[in-house]
């Protein structure tokens, strides 16, 4: 992309509406618009990067053998009366009459009707394990919306639910989106600490949720310090290895890490007293296993090996896909700008022409931007006639992990200059060797 020809309205100021940096940088790099309290449009910039995380998921939930389907955003409420939750789901849900006069809704969380499609069709055994997701907005009339898009009233979440004829096999599927969520927080470069969470609206016994550590965040967590050293890393994982996943979960959530919903002071007690950390956490996500609530409130039953009808088990599981654009910024900017972790970042690299109409320095850029596009790699080109000031500044608030720096001088010489956006540092090398390395830190 150059950015003459692309839409990126950047601030120089810092919007007074924003108290968190994510929100402060997001709005200043141009990344999303307000256009109602709690609601945004994503600008070009921002819908990128809300791509890329949503591909990462994507990718992890295939490889945990979950189906990706798409279920509307207006439901009716009539789903919603069955279970009981049209009532006790309060002023959060969005409430709609159609023309009809029919109570309508929009989708907070598709619980009844995922189940509602299962109970036609899933009638025996066989028909199962099943976990079928969607990444969809979501709309939540949030009392006290803020802090950008991390806490929307209109939010993007990946929601997954999984069927199962025993709890046994609910608490596989459970430990699988546990393992899979490990991996994909880990890909966009965030660690999220499985916590022991409490369940609200959505109901059930077994519950954590993954948080990212930040001062901002607006959970008060409690943890053991050496939940910290754990990583994921490049593990193999057998996702149908009921053991496999089991020993991982036991792995993540054995050391004390709870917020306050279900902290206990006498068991935080026992972790010695120089790991005991109090501190803010930001939610990105949930994993529930809440057995047959919903399967007895909506009639969803199938036939077990036995020829006996038994309950189904379910469990549901979210992914906040548009907050993690925040929470990663909270995670990773400095006081110039972003500094986007290589798996989400919005382009690959950057392109600063210091002297734009030098008919060197602009061949010299052009041969760099066709040898990273073909390498498969999507680099940004400053093509603009600034100065060379602004457009550093430009590429440091955006944040793009590597910039090429072309110039008269270093052209002379036979030189580019590479920069890492994360460490500051910059090297002198021939465009060839340049291009090399930045193609090698995305293999
Ligand atoms: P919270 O406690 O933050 O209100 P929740 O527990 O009600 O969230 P879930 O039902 O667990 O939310 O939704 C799954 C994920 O969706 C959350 O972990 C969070 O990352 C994201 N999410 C929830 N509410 C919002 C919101 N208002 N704006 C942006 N993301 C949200
Ligand atoms: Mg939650």
């Amino acid at each position: 992309m150059r950015l003459s020809r692309y839409f990126l309205p950047v601030l120089k100021e810092n919007p007074a509406e924003a108290q968190i940096v994510s929100h402060r940088l997001m709005l200043r790099a141009g990344m999303i618009k307000q256009s109602a309290a709690g609601i945004y449009s994503w600008l070009p910039l921002g819908l990128k990067v809300l791509k890329n995380i949503e591909t990462i998921v994507h990718e992890e939930q295939a490889k945990a053998g979950h189906l990706a389907m798409l279920m509307p955003t207006i439901q009716s409420a009539d789903l919603w009366r069955e279970s009981g939750r049209y009532d006790d789901y309060g002023e959060e849900m969005l409430r709609i009459k159609d023309r009809h006069g029919r109570d309508m809704l929009f989708t907070p969380t598709a619980e009844e009707l995922i189940t509602d499609i299962v109970r036609g069709h899933v009638t025996s055994y066989k028909d199962m394990p099943l976990t079928m997701y969607q990444i969809q907005w979501k709309f939540r009339d949030e009392r006290r919306p803020r802090f950008g898009v991390m806490r929307g009233r209109e939010f993007y979440m990946k929601d997954g639910y999984n069927f199962d004829l025993t709890k046994e096999d609910a608490m596989h599927a459970y430990n699988r989106h546990l393992v899979s969520y490990l991996r994909t927080y880990e890909r966009m470069g965030l660690q999220a600490i499985p916590m022991r969470a409490d369940s609200g609206p959505i109901g059930g016994d077994d519950t954590h949720e993954f948080l990212v550590l930040a001062e901002t965040g607006e959970s008060e967590v409690f943890y053991d310090s050496a939940v910290t050293d754990l990583t994921f890393g490049d593990r193999d994982i057998n996702y149908d290895d009921k053991a496999q996943c089991q020993s991982i979960m036991e792995e993540f959530t054995t050391k004390y890490a709870r917020t306050d919903e279900t902290h206990d002071e006498a068991l935080f007690a026992e972790v010695p007293q120089v790991r005991r950390k109090v501190a803010r956490g930001i939610e990105v996500g949930q994993i529930f296993y809440f057995g047959t609530k919903y399967s007895e409130a909506m009639g969803a039953t199938v036939q077990d090996g036995d020829g006996k009808q038994v309950l189904v088990h379910m469990g549901s599981h979210g992914i906040g896909v548009s907050r993690l654009v925040g929470a990663i910024i909270e995670a990773s900017h400095d006081d110039k700008g972003i500094i986007w972790p290589e798996g989400v970042t919005p382009f690959h690299c950057g392109i600063v022409n210091l002297k734009q109409g030098f008919a060197e320095a602009d061949a010299a850029c052009e041969d760099l931007y066709h040898q990273l596009t073909k390498a498969g790699l999507e680099p940004l080109y400053d093509d603009r006639n600034e100065r060379a000031g602004g457009k550093f500044a430009t590429m440091d608030l955006i944040g793009l992990p590597w910039r090429l720096t072309v110039g008269p001088r270093g052209l002379k010489n036979g030189v580019v200059e590479l920069t890492c956006r994360k460490t500051g540092e910059s090297e002198e090398l021939t465009p060839q060797a340049a291009i090399a390395k930045v193609i090698s830190q995305y293999n």
